[in-house]
C-alpha cells in the first residue's frame, strides 16, 4: 500500500544521535493547555502554580477568549505552604467554587506546574479524593505543565496520557487516533477513514467526554502528533498496538500514515487510490506553488516543538530542502523512526540541547532558515539570519492534504520576506 521510496544514499534512521544535555531555551508544558481548552469543550484546567504561571497563561490565551474561559490559575501564595493540609483544604474551596458556577464542566484537570511549593503538593491524591465527591458527574484528572525539564509540547502529551487509565475497556477492533487536531482538521481525516471504509474510529481527545473513547486488546492506534511518547506507552500498558508510520504532514507523509492504517485495515489498493487521488494532487500542487522559494534551500532544527523530524522530512522530500541539522528534544526510535527513515542522509541528528554549542553550529552553517523557539528568533534575526518560531507550528493547523500547502507557507513566508526586505534596501 506504502509506495514510498527510501532515499538513496540510505535515510537518516541509523545515523548515531548527537545527544546534548546542557542550558535549554524553551517553553513550558502549560502552553499546551492554550490549544487544549478550544479542543475539548467540557474540560476545565486548573493551574496550580504561582502569578508566573498565571501571566504566561493570560498572555498567551488571553486575547484568545470570547466566552467563559475553560482555565484559570489557583494561585498558591508563599502563606499557602504554612501548612499542606490548608494546601489541600483551599484547592477543595476552589474547585467547589468553580463546580457550582460552571455545571457545564464535566472533566477537570488539576494541573500542576514548577515552584517547588506546588510540586510538594500531591495532586493526584487531590484528583482521586476530588473524584470520588464529583463523580459521575465531574472527572477530576491531574497532569504536570512543569517547565523543569519539559518542552511545551509535553503538556499535550501528559494531559493525554492522564486520560489513558480511566478509559472505558473494549474488546472492539477499532482505530484510535491521538493528538489534538483543529476540529475542521479532524473533520477533515474523519472524512478520509469513513471514505476508505475504515472504522470505528475513536479519537482522544475526544470533543467532549460522552464521545465513547474506548480502548483495549483490540484497538491499534496511530498518532497524529509526534510528542506523544507518553501518552502512546500508556495506551501499550492498555494493551493497544501502535501502527507505526510517518506523521501526516505533507502529501507524502498524509499519504504514508493513511497507507499504513489503510493496510492494518484491509483496504483495497484501487478504493485507497480513488479516494486519495483528488486530495494527493490537491497538496502536491499547492505545496509546488508554496515552496517555489524553498527549493534548494537549508534548514536548521533547534529542539522545541518535537515536530522536527516530521518536518524535516517534510521540508527535505516535498520542498527540495536540504538539512544542516535536525535537532529534537526527544527521539525515539519507534515514533520518529519512519520519517528518519525518509530524511536524505547528510544532516547531523541532535537530541537535547546545549545552546550555546548549538548556536556556534547555527552560526557556521548560516543556513537559509533556522526553525527554533521564540527566545532564540530575535537574537538570530539580527545576526542576519532568517527564523521561523516553532511554536507557530503547533496552534497553526497543518495536518492532511488540505493543510500541505499552507505548511509549506509558514517556511516560506520568512525567505520571502527576506528576499523583499533585501530588494528594498538595494
Ligand atoms: Fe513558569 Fe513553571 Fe509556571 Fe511554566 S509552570 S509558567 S515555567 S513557573
Amino acid at each position: 500500500m506504502n509506495d514510498l521510496s527510501p532515499p538513496t544514499g540510505g535515510g537518516c534512521r541509523n545515523t548515531p544521535i548527537l545527544k546534548e544535555r546542557g542550558q535549554r531555551e524553551v517553553f513550558c508544558g502549560l502552553t499546551g493547555i492554550i490549544w487544549l481548552h478550544r479542543k475539548m469543550q467540557d474540560a476545565f484546567f486548573l493551574v496550580v502554580g504561582s502569578r508566573t504561571c498565571a501571566h504566561l497563561l493570560q498572555s498567551a490565551a488571553g486575547v484568545m477568549i470570547f466566552a467563559e474561559p475553560r482555565f484559570g490559575t489557583a494561585i498558591l501564595e508563599e502563606t499557602d505552604l504554612a501548612g499542606m493540609v490548608d494546601a489541600h483544604a483551599e484547592l477543595d474551596r476552589e474547585v467547589a467554587r468553580l463546580l457550582e458556577r460552571r455545571p457545564d464542566i464535566r472533566q477537570l484537570f488539576l494541573v500542576g506546574s514548577c515552584p517547588s511549593e506546588v510540586i510538594k503538593l500531591d495532586l493526584a491524591t487531590a484528583a482521586e479524593r476530588l473524584t470520588k465527591v464529583y463523580a459521575p458527574n465531574v472527572r477530576v484528572l491531574n497532569f504536570s505543565g512543569s517547565g523543569i525539564e519539559t518542552t511545551f509540547t509535553q503538556g499535550e502529551d501528559a494531559c493525554l496520557a492522564s486520560m489513558v487509565p480511566v478509559l472505558p475497556e473494549s474488546n472492539e477492533r477499532q482505530l484510535l487516533v491521538a493528538g489534538a487536531l483543529p476540529d475542521v482538521v479532524e473533520d477533515q481525516m474523519m472524512g478520509l477513514f469513513e471514505q476508505l471504509g475504515i472504522g470505528p474510529v475513536k479519537l482522544l481527545p475526544a470533543r467532549n467526554i460522552d464521545n465513547n473513547t474506548t480502548v483495549g486488546p483490540n484497538t491499534v492506534y496511530a498518532l497524529t502528533q509526534p510528542f506523544l511518547g507518553d501518552t502512546a506507552a500508556a495506551l501499550d500498558r492498555r494493551g493497544a498496538r501502535q501502527i507505526a508510520a510517518p506523521f501526516p504532514f505533507g502529501e507524502e507523509g498524509t499519504t504514508a500514515w493513511l497507507a499504513a492504517i489503510a493496510e492494518e485495515f484491509g483496504v483495497d489498493r484501487d478504493l485507497f487510490d480513488q479516494v486519495t487521488a483528488a486530495p494527493r494532487a490537491r497538496a502536491r500542487k499547492a505545496i509546488a506553488q508554496a515552496a517555489e522559494n524553498l527549493n534548494g534551500k537549508s534548514v536548521f532544527f533547534m529542539p522545541d516543538s518535537q515536530l522536527e523530524v516530521p518536518l524535516a522530512r517534510f521540508l527535505t522530500r516535498e520542498c527540495d530542502m536540504t538539512a544542516v541539522e535536525v535537532g529534537s528534544p526527544y527521539i525515539h526510535d519507534t515514533i520518529h523512526g519512519p520519517d528518519l527513515e525518509l530524511i536524505p542522509a547528510g544532516p547531523t541528528i541532535s537530541e537535547g540541547q546545549d545552546v550555546d554549542k548549538q548556536l556556534d553550529r547555527v552560526r557556521n552553517a548560516r543556513p537559509d532558515l533556522t526553525v527554533c523557539g521564540l527566545g532564540l528568533a530575535n537574537p538570530l534575526e539580527a545576526e542576519g539570519l532568517s527564523t521561523k518560531w516553532a511554536i507557530e507550528l503547533v496552534f497553526t493547523p497543518v495536518h492532511f492534504y488540505e493543510q500541505a500547502g499552507d505548511l509549506a507557507g509558514l517556511f516560506s513566508r520568512p525567505l520571502r520576506r527576506k528576499s523583499k526586505l533585501s530588494l528594498e534596501a538595494a
